[in-house]
Order: C-alpha cells, then structure tokens, then sequence
C-alpha cells in the first residue's frame, strides 16, 4: 500500500526532500550526504552520526538561512537527484538474476545492526542481519525484514576505576531515531494486535527505510496497553525467559500479522535464528484462512518455502520455553485453532511425529523453526558440521553427515566498512560500481603502488590512534580527576606501532583472556624497543555473565599496569561506531575462540577492505579462508572431531599465538626495506585484499541465498498446491497408522570376495511395499566412510502376508556396522527437512 510520507516539522520548501534523505538509512554507508548534515548541526552529527536528530534538532533560523545559501542548496540537489536515480537504478536482481521472487522475502531477526544511532543490536546476530539487509538493497533484492524496535536496547557500557563493568540502559526516545511511524493511507498509524491472556497487546508498527528495502518494526509501548506490557519491547536479551516469550510473541506473530495487513504476501519466509519461529505458525494459520485447510496441510504447503539460518553453536544456545508458560501465553492466541498448545509443544521438541512419545516438555524455538521449514543453514562450513550434530536429537541415529544441514558462509556489507582512504584505493583501482554487483573473481591492484597501500596504512592507523585519544580521554581522565592521568592521556599509544585489535563479546569461548594466560611474554612484546606491539580491546559482557565481566576486570588492571600504560587499552561501549574505526585501523585482528564454537565470526572480514590481517583460531570463517599468504591461524587444519569442544586447548592455542606473534608477525611488520616499506607485509595485505574481500562479502552471501535457496525453494513451494499437501497429509497419516507395527526381522550378512550381501526380511502391515524405501545405513569408522545403501525388494516372503525379502551388496564391514532403516518413498517429500519423518525401526 501507498503509505504516506512523514513530515514531523516544518522544512523551507526548497529543502523539503531532507526527510527523505534523512530517513533513508542509506547514510550510514553511502555517505553522499554527510556534508548536508555536518552544515545543519555539525556538533550533533559528529556526536550521534543520527541524520535524523540532525534534521530534528536544528533550529529554523538554521535552515532559513541554509535554504538561502546557493552552495548549500547545490549540493542539496546533487544529492536528491543521487537519491532519485539511486531509487530508479537497474540492479543485480533487475537485470542478471536467474529468476523471480514475485512478492519477495520475509526476514525476521531479533536484532538489527544497521548503524550505532539504532540501538537495536547486540553484537554479530544484528551485525550479521543489517548488513544482510543493506546488500539486499545494493543487489535490488525484494526484502522486508521485521524486527522489534526496543526503547532501550542492549545496554550501553561503562567501566569502572576498579574495572568493573557498569550497565546502563538509557532510554531512546523513538521520535528520534531515524525511523518513522508507519501509517496507512488515511494517515492512521497502523497497530497490530497479538492476544494476550485476558487482554488484546496492541503494537505500534514504525519503518525504517534501507536503501531500496524496508524494516518494519514493532514496539508495544502504546499507552493503551497495560503498563507492564508497555515495556516488553524495552531491553533486548533480559534474562527473563517470561519477556522472551512475550517479545518472540511480539515479533512472530505481530509481525506476520502486520505484513498481512499491509497486504504483503512473501513469497518465501527466512527466519535469522529460531527466535521469530513463532511467525511460521502464524504464517500457516494465514494459509489456513486463504485456503480453508487444516494446520497440518497448511504446515506442509507452506514449509517448502520458509528457510531457517542458525548462527548456535551449543544445543544450550537455542531458546526453550517451558509448557506451562506457553498454555498460559499461547493459550489465548491457539483458542480459535486447530493446533492444541500440546501439539505445538511436540512441534518444537525433537520428535515431532504425532503419535510417538516425547518425554521432552519444553518447546525448543529451534526446533520449531526447523519442523517447520524446508531446509536449514549454519553460517560457515564448519558449523554445517556442527549443526548437523546438535540437531541431532531430531534425526535419531542418523548418521550426522546425512542430516540435511546446508550452509552459506556469512559476509560483511563492505561499503559499510571501508574506511574514506580505502573506498578511494579500491575506486582507482577497481571501478566505482564494485561493491553493488557481482565482483568480477578478483582485483589485484597492480596499479597502486606499494607505497601508496602502505601510506594508506598509515593513515588508517593514525586516524584510528587519533579517536582513541580522544575517546580515552574522555574515558579515563573523567575517572581520575586531577592526577597524572589527565596529562597522560594525550600520549596514548603510537601511530607507528604494530597495533592489534581484539573486540567481540568478552565471553568465556571467545577466550578475551588468552594473551593473558602468559603475561611475562606479553610484557616482553609491549615492551620491545624497536619492534614494540600495541593493543586495543573492547567488548560488553552479558550482564550475567560472571566469567566475562572477570576477564574485562583482568584486562583492565593489566592495562593499568606502569609499565603497560599506554600499551594496551580498553574502550568501553563497543558498539558498530568503535567496530568501525578499530577494523579500520588495526594492522591486525586476532580472534581466538575455542574450537569450533565460533559459527562464523564475522568481524575480521571487516578489516580485509582496510587492509588489516588476521590472526585467527582456525575456526568459522577463517578455516575456509585461510592459507599462508593471507595470513595466520592459530592450530590450522584442526576439526572438531579431534579436538570436542572442551577448555583443554586452551594453554596450547596460546603458546601457538604467541609462537605467530613473536617468530611470523612482528619481524614480519617491522622488516622493512631502505625506504620504510614492508615489502612482505603489503604483499600479504596485497593477497588478503585480493583474495577474501569479495568472497566475504554479504554481497556474495545474499546471491548464494538467492541462487541457492530462495530461487530454488520457490519453485518446491510452487508444486505445493492445496491438493498436493492434503494428499500428503492424509497417505502419511495412513502410513503412520500401521507403522507402530512394521519390523525388521532375520537380517542376515554372506561374505565374498571382500564384499557382503545383506538380506532382511520386512514386515509392512499392509503399507503398500512401493510406499517405503528400506536402506542399509553404515556410519563413518575405520572400515570407510559413512554409507547409505538402497537394498531392492527381492520377493513377497512366501506364507506371510505383508512381508518381503530385502537385499543389496556393500563392501565388508564387521558385524554390527550396517543397520537396516525404512523411510516413506515419496517423490513429493522432496524438502530436505522432511527426512527428519523418516522412522527407523528398532
Ligand atoms: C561485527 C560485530 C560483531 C560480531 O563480531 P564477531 O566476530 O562475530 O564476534 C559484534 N559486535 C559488533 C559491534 C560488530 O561490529
């Protein structure tokens, strides 16, 4: 629907299009307009980077006087007439996409992180979802995402004197955030409605507009409500599982509600993490009215086309509600459905066959979303391997490598993360355009010159020792009041200095503390005269994560140390504001996590547009990019089968960093040649920016999603008519009735010639033999790689109804290794999710 434009002030007329400008979040990495703003309010845009509190703050004799200002409205033009042809442009998606996605993509995520004036992130998961959505836009992609807008946010950081980490939750008045109320064509602001028990919770519904896509917003903070539920939408990731329930209740089933009610069919529905997977039922209950079906039709139509991504590395990630909340939460909402709380519970628990037990009485929200979708994705190739094993308990004894788990790398939205010096080196080198369409495999730089990657280098860094400065002057001279700190504080850190960043979650996997774990050899490194190496950290802990919080403690007094001073620091309140500047200047990024928990870790693809390096566990992304010439990896070529996911490692993996530190990557920066030039060093930088950059972009992650599961997905969903899914609905219903009673019986092995032939007979109660498959399944071991064998049906077993001889030949394994399963034959169970209804016999 055409919804109407919003005009909160007054604006001269000749200056009318700034609301467009400035609501169109394509600021915070087009940065066209940043003089636009920078001349209205310069203090309260270098302070907030918030276009929109800019145009709301200035006063009108400002922008009088603006408005008659030939200069100023010159460029005013230039850019409305960018943002007007920006709008109309041909695309990715207009002009080489290999299909159609007709009314396009639902993307539901709890958080977004599209730029540090919207609070409305926590850490990789948002990160990960805005940059999602800007290269949607950049690639012309139909997407509206959905998400919740929190007044409050994740908390904001402050450490103490004493290192303690201080939490505070400042309020964020919505009016100005650059986001707008969403209103219908009567100019009514468009509410949603979610049952409650005992009474209606209204949501109001804002949009933020990004680039050529939408994220639409839900808050519950509308006077009308109940004052406990005004604040469900205050504060992301409270530890109360009550307020996730409601908040999950919020986003999925408010947000389905309100892109039906502004009458927008997706044509496919992707789920970031199984917070939103409450949406999915909603989804088929939509299907259900259009369609006048049943839950259990509308769920096997519509799961051809909703595809779930998870980011969890451990089972304990994925969110579980108890029964007994949702009866009374849910109880209200699932009333006047087909769809009992109790089976809704069965949905989200690991065996989700009707009419087999589960002894499991909580919903697991993964689970749910997975029981609901046609295929899944973990966010790098090591977490496919991952996901296969935690989402095990919904394939029993399947063999892990067979359970239907894809992947599709994560990627960084690159022109939200190049830094002013690096976006004009790439344009020289490799067009202006190289960022919105398909980078052609690769760009080497021949033209730029070493000495111009290594003044960029430098420059990046000084810019970067030059905000921290400032930023530490705030932070520390504010903490120590009048003694030596306050002159010590403009001396912080050197511009010429090896510099090493470290900022993510400090969380015990992602092991913050490992450099510390041997001080003497760090204090040897701080200390070097001529080849010295500096850090900078940052990162929040989660309010109750005590172990976090102790290792913010630790770096801290370390940090304070005399002879540390001005060596290491700590910026508080890491947010994408201190992100960006840190990836832009480090020379290099360490991340160390345990193995294999880190699904993706996103943030070192951040420096490769920069020029920084990596330094990384080989883990997530880094195992896949990773090779000698564009970098360094902390236990190369390990795999998590070897080395469990126990602390047992970690000693070694920081003898192994400090190995690379003090042998490989300080003589390698520090050996330069008579000019000043690490030849060596911009060598790697060369290989590292030609190599990773494009690959790890969101770019290249969006097509895959496109090319590889929304196209194809689509086409799946197409086969699945009303008709279709009620005829599978109901013979798999008839096939479960008998399959309490099917049974494998005298399985028998003949050995030859290094080869064993199988034989088992099957009883199938009447199913019809052409309905099922029987299989001879071999995991993984000595004896070969895991093996699924199709056995053939021999003859009827003379004298017994319903039973037939099985057979097939496999190469010898000894007894015990092949054990024979039985699957439902049906072409049109083709979703790689509905193998989870394979039953196995025992
Ligand atoms: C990129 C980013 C993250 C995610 O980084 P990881 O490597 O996944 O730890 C978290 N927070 C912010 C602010 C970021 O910019």
């Amino acid at each position: 629907m055409p919804l109407a434009a919003y005009t909160p002030r007054s604006l001269p007329e000749s200056l009318s299009g700034l609301f467009t400008l400035a609501l169109d979040l394509r600021w915070t990495w087009h940065h066209g307009s940043d003089e636009l703003w920078r001349a209205l309010d310069e203090d309260t845009w270098e302070a907030t980077r918030n276009a929109w509190l800019v145009l709301n703050s200035v006063s009108d004799d400002r922008l009088q006087e603006l408005a008659e200002d030939p200069a100023f409205q010159n460029s005013y033009e230039d850019q409305i007439n960018a943002h007007h042809e920006f709008v109309h442009a041909n695309t990715w998606y207009s002009d080489d996409c290999p299909g159609d996605l007709g009314q396009g993509i639902a993307y539901f995520c709890m958080e977004y992180g599209l730029c540090e004036s919207l609070p409305l992130y926590s850490g990789g998961l948002g990160v990960l979802a805005g940059d999602y959505l800007k290269a949607a836009s950049d690639l012309g992609i139909p997407v509206t995402a959905v998400g919740l807008l929190y007044q409050q946010g994740y908390f904001r950081q402050a450490i103490s004197t004493d290192g303690e980490q201080l939490e505070f939750y400042p309020y964020n008045d919505p009016t100005m955030l650059p986001v707008s109320p969403l209103r219908d064509e009567d100019g009514q602001w468009v509410r949603v409605v979610v049952p409650f028990p005992g009474r209606p919770l209204r949501l109001r519904a804002w949009k933020a507009q990004v680039g050529r896509c939408q994220l639409l917003l839900l808050d519950s903070n509308d006077p009308r409500n109940e004052p406990g539920d005004r604040g469900i939408t205050s504060e992301l990731y409270t530890g109360d599982p009550e307020k996730r329930l409601q908040q999950e209740m919020v986003l999925g089933i408010g947000g389905w509600r309100l892109l039906r009610q502004l009458d927008i069919q997706p044509a496919l529905c992707h789920l970031n993490e199984g917070h939103c997977a409450l949406a999915l039922i909603e989804r088929a209950f939509s299907w259900q009215e259009q369609q006048h079906t049943d839950f259990q039709t509308a769920r096997t139509a519509i799961r051809a086309t909703n595809l779930f991504t998870t980011h969890t590395s451990v089972a304990s990630g994925f969110d579980h509600f108890a029964e007994s909340l949702l009866r009374l939460y849910l109880g209200p909402w699932l009333e006047t459905r087909d769809l009992t709380v109790e089976e809704l519970v069965k949905l989200g628990s690991s065996s989700p066959t009707p009419g087999t037990e589960n002894s499991d009485q909580s919903l697991n929200m993964a689970f749910l979303a997975l029981n609901m979708s046609g295929r899944v994705n973990g966010v790098s190739r090591i977490h496919q391997k991952v996901s296969q094993n935690i989402l095990q308990p919904l394939f029993p004894r399947w063999p892990a490598e067979d359970i239907p788990a894809e992947f599709v790398t994560n990627g960084v939205h690159t022109p939200s993360w190049d830094s002013p010096e690096s976006d004009a080196l790439w344009t020289r080198a490799c067009g202006k355009d190289r960022w919105r369409r398909p980078l052609q495999i690769s760009c080497p730089m021949n033209d730029v010159s070493d000495e111009d990657l290594w003044q960029m280098r430098r420059l990046q860094r000084s810019r970067l020792v030059h905000y921290l400065r400032r930023r530490l002057a705030s932070q520390h001279c504010e903490q120590s009041p009048g003694n030596n700190h306050a002159s010590a504080c403009g001396l912080l850190l050197d511009n010429e200095t090896l510099t090493l960043g470290f900022a993510r979650r400090f969380t015990e996997y992602k092991r913050p503390g490992l450099l510390l774990k041997d001080q003497q050899r760090l204090l040897g490194l701080l200390a070097s005269r001529d080849r010295p190496l500096q850090i900078v950290l940052a990162g929040k802990a989660h309010p109750y994560d005590h172990r976090g919080k102790d290792m913010i403690r630790q770096w801290k007094a370390f940090s304070r140390r005399p002879d540390v001073e001005g060596k290491v620091v700590f910026i508080e309140d890491y947010d994408l504001g201190v992100a960006s500047q840190l990836i832009q200047g480090v020379d290099v990024w360490l991340n160390c996590p345990r193995h294999p928990w880190e699904a993706c870790g996103t943030s070192g693809m951040k420096v490769l547009v920069n020029g920084g390096l990596n330094l990384s566990q080989y883990d997530g992304w880094w195992a896949e990019a990773w090779n000698s010439d564009v970098g360094w990896a902390i236990r190369p070529g390990a795999t998590f089968e070897e080395l469990g996911s126990s602390g047992e490692h970690d000693l070694s993996d920081a003898g192994e960093l400090f190995d690379l530190l003090e042998h490989e990557v300080i003589p390698a920066f520090y050996d330069v040649d008579n000019e000043g030039i690490p030849r060596q060093w911009l060598q790697r930088i060369r290989a590292s920016m030609d190599q990773l950059t494009a690959t790890y972009s969101a770019n290249r992650m969006v097509r895959e999603y496109v090319e590889g599961f929304y196209l194809p997905m689509m086409e799946q969903g197409k086969q699945r008519t009303p008709e279709t899914a009620a005829a599978i609905v109901s013979e798999y219903r008839e096939i479960l009735r008998h399959w309490p009673r099917l049974r494998f019986s005298a399985i028998n092995a003949s050995e030859s010639e290094g080869s064993q032939t199988y034989t088992v007979e099957v009883y199938l109660d009447g199913v019809d033999e052409q309905r099922v498959t029987v299989e001879l399944v071999a995991e993984a071991s000595t004896y070969g790689p895991g093996m699924v064998t199709e056995m053939a049906m021999k003859h009827p077993l003379a004298g017994s109804a319903h039973s037939y001889l099985y057979e097939c030949r496999v190469p010898s394994r000894p007894d015990g290794h092949y054990t024979p399963r039985l699957r439902i034959r049906d072409e049109r169970l083709n979703l790689p999710l509905e193998n989870s209804a394979v039953l196995w016999l025992k």
